[in-house]
């Protein structure tokens, strides 16, 4: 593994910032919602629902920069799990006729379902955000 010093460090990030990314924001998170690449969102990002491509088979960006690069996708994932499941939880509460035990059913399936079915989204906007604000340097 490579040791690099702050100085290296904070030339070579300066460097890589000071290259503007090629689209805007809303760009980037429409390409990230049809999980296709924020570069030149034409490549797909998945080849299955849950297998990543390696790179964009348009424009060659690399999908996995780096080992663990996606972890933050799993807080976009359950923030937005957490914010539905509290106003899905009150609509619910407030809204309907269900009791304790139906409402925990819903909102179980809803926990269990929601994010499974948003792993891809959370990932393919992930990498559009990073895209965007920290984009390669060329
Ligand atoms: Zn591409």
């Amino acid at each position: 593994m490579e040791r690099r010093g702050i100085t290296t460090f904070m030339i070579q990030n300066t460097a890589e910032k000071s290259s503007p990314p090629n689209v805007g924001l809303g760009t980037v998170l429409l390409r990230g919602c049809r999980l296709r690449c924020p570069r030149c969102g034409q490549g797909r990002m998945f080849a299955g629902y849950f297998r990543m491509r390696p790179a964009c088979e348009a424009c060659g960006l690399n999908f996995q920069p780096e080992a663990g690069y996606y972890l933050g996708s799993i807080y976009v994932n359950y923030g937005l799990t957490a914010l539905l499941l509290t106003a899905g939880y009150f609509a619910l509460m407030f809204g309907t006729n269900l009791s304790d035990t139906g409402r925990v059913v819903v909102v179980g399936t809803f926990c269990v379902l929601f994010p499974l079915w948003f792993f891809r989204y959370a990932r393919s906007l992930w990498r559009g955000l990073d895209h965007y604000f920290d984009p390669p340097a060329k």
